[in-house]
């Protein structure tokens, strides 16, 4: 039975700093979105558009990892709190707290998460 005031703990620390990253990569999109409008929009004469435009569709692409993640971790606060926390959801086995500690989102095993990774 895993610990779970310690992934309780765990599973907000990690939401707090997915949260906080999620507000910071949503700025920077801001920002760069709105420096760009104000230029006039003529990436093939301007050197600066190209670079703008990737680091915005890099900023998206982060963002869209952070936002996973966070959903990820909503659903371990979920689980918790129904108390099939830490159990394997392929196999029902328990997931080793050793796997949870550093992966608290972590819905399978490691055995099953190798398996769905080449079910992919
Ligand atoms: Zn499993």
């Amino acid at each position: 039975m895993p610990n779970d005031e310690l992934f309780r703990e765990l599973l907000e620390v990690r939401a707090k700093h997915v949260r906080g990253q999620i507000a910071r990569l949503s700025d920077e999109i801001r920002e760069v979105t709105l420096a760009h409008r104000d230029t006039p929009a003529d990436d093939e004469h301007d050197p600066e558009g190209s670079t703008v435009t990737l680091e915005r569709e890099r900023d998206v692409a982060l963002l869209a990892g952070v936002e996973l993640q966070l959903t990820e971790l909503r659903n371990a606060q979920e689980r918790l709190s129904r108390g099939t926390y830490g159990t394997c959801e392929r196999c029902d086995q328990p997931i080793p707290p050793e796997r949870l500690e550093v992966r608290p989102e972590a819905r399978y095993c490691v055995a099953c998460a190798g398996i769905r990774a080449r079910e992919r």
